[in-house]
């Protein structure tokens, strides 16, 4: 069985009892995982508060930290291979998407090492005989919620951001996707991170990441998830006033005018939807194209979605399994409705023979005429399926853009840049692309949500703030 990692030691989950790890690829338990509960989480954060309330992690210069950072991210690169392969078998990902998320992870902590040093306040003109300044200061113990689509990635951009910072960590990462998390919290204890800098706890969501959401002792949460987990967690925090990062679901629109580059745009509009099996907070969901341009593109993007081969992770092919079977009957069940509803299916792509009945395998879909109000144009489905529809003019593009209850990305196709301006500030979104989507990509650009989709940002510079209390100092020197 695994251990929790606490205080730089692997310390076995206090209650004994485990949960079962599988192979999505083949469905098939593999490891046993501890099942951490609120005495676990109650450790783990009394070594992270010796940490940060004066203990070695809250004495180090901001360079020493980027340093220890800029270690780590060079110990995941160097074990980059290792990293991939077990998050290949635990989240059933695609060989490129797993080597993928372990570069993206050591990037991280390579920008981040670099910020340590660099979050600095201001002085402040005030009344003459004072000096004012404002000073950046770590919250002290941050509480890390992960879920399961790209643990690598999304502990990078989150334990990253806090660490540089300056505060100390608890992490609770989906049971769904553990291993790799708990590779990189050793890696972080032989690169001389103090004790306490960074703990993580494994277990269940309403176990251990309910009693982290609820501890005293935590002084910032930021949880990666759904809207509906979001909520649990923002009143959590409200009991005790606790500041909260939130970045949740989203129904990203590509919208494509009849004037969009479709050499360009089509691999990437596929590439957004198909991304990890789809289960991507940002996956391009929603195909909105211009009516003079509709029967084209979908024909064109037809034979493309048709081409797409899904199969086990290590076969390395254009889609892998989901994550577990309640995600496939999920994504399945949205399938089944819109057969139901007569939606037009255009095209599907094909599972490998080679897949292992067992494994949690769904054909990427590509469905037109999805009616705005239709659960495929609204919900979260968390799988390679795209709902297209048409639009009229630019208005009408806004319009269908703006009328789900998320706000996360969106992408806007057009050769017309006031256009594309135009909508880029229309949309409410975290972040626009103009032809181009990043789904994921780029640990510089700040990224979050409005709307349902939460509310903070990580990623970028702009993160430290979140990670950090302001502090003004008045001065009166006479
Ligand atoms: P989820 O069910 O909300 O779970 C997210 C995390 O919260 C997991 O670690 C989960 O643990 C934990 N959790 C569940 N119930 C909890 C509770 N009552 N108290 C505290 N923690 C709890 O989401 P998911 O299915 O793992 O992930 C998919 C969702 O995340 C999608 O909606 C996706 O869009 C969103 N997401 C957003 C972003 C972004 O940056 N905006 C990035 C990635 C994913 P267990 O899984 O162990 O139960
Ligand atoms: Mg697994």
């Amino acid at each position: 069985m695994t251990t929790h990692f606490i205080n730089n030691q692997r310390v076995p989950g206090s209650s004994g009892e485990s949960i079962a790890v599988l192979d999505p690829s083949d469905g098939q338990v593999f490891a046993q995982l501890a099942r951490g509960n609120a005495t676990d989480i109650a450790t783990a954060i009394r070594a992270a508060r010796t940490a940060a309330d004066g203990g070695a992690w809250s004495r180090l210069a901001p360079v020493e930290r980027g340093r220890l950072l800029r270690k780590l991210s060079d110990a995941i690169l160097a074990n980059h291979d290792e990293l991939a392969t077990l998050e290949m078998r635990d989240c059933g990902k695609p060989v490129k998407q797993a080597k993928a998320d372990a570069t993206a992870c050591a990037r991280y902590f390579e920008y981040y090492a670099g910020a340590c040093d660099k979050l600095h306040g201001e002085t402040i003109p005030y009344t003459p005989g004072f000096a004012v300044m404002t000073v950046y200061e770590p919250h002290g113990v941050t509480g890390h919620i992960i879920p399961w689509n790209y643990p690598m990635q999304i502990f990078g951009r989150s334990v990253g951001g806090a660490l540089a910072a300056g505060n100390a960590c608890v992490v609770k990462p989906a049971e769904d996707a553990c291993l790799s998390l708990l590779r990189i919290a050793e890696l972080a204890a032989e690169c001389g991170f103090p004790d306490g800098a960074l703990n993580i706890v494994t277990g269940y969501g309403h176990e251990a990441g309910q009693a982290l959401a609820d501890a005293f002792g935590i002084d910032h949460i930021s949880f990666t998830g759904s809207a509906r987990v979001g909520t649990i967690i923002a009143q959590s925090a409200a009991k005790r006033h606790v500041p909260v990062t939130l970045e949740l679901g989203g129904k990203s629109p590509q919208i494509v005018f009849a004037d969009a580059n479709l050499d360009e745009a089509l691999p990437v509009i596929v590439n957004a939807i198909i991304q990890n099996a789809g289960q991507t907070c940002s996956a391009g969901s929603r195909l909105l194209i211009e009516a003079s341009a509709y029967e084209r593109v979908l024909s064109l993007l037809a034979s493309r979605i048709a081409a797409l081969k899904v199969g086990p992770a290590a076969m390395d092919l254009d889609v892998g399994p989901l994550i577990r079977q309640t995600q496939l009957d999920r994504v399945n069940g949205f399938l089944s409705d819109a057969k139901s509803a007569n939606l037009r299916f255009i095209a599907q792509g094909s599972i490998a023979p080679e897949s292992p009945a067992a494994g949690f395998y769904t054909k990427p879909t590509l469905i037109a005429d999805v009616p705005t109000k239709a659960a495929l144009a609204q919900d979260e489905v968390f799988g390679p399926v795209l709902a297209a529809m048409p639009f009229k003019d630019e208005a009408d593009a806004i319009a269908l853009a703006n009328a789900t209850e998320y706000g996360l990305v969106a992408g806007v196709w057009t050769e017309n840049g006031g256009r594309g301006l135009r909508m880029a500030r229309a949309v409410k979104a975290g972040q626009v692309f103009i032809n181009n989507y990043g789904a994921g990509g780029g640990v510089e650009l700040p990224f979050g949500g409005v709307k349902s989709s939460g509310y903070g940002r990580e990623k970028g510079f702009e993160a430290l703030y979140g990670f950090s209390v302001m502090k003004t100092v008045v001065i009166r020197h006479g």
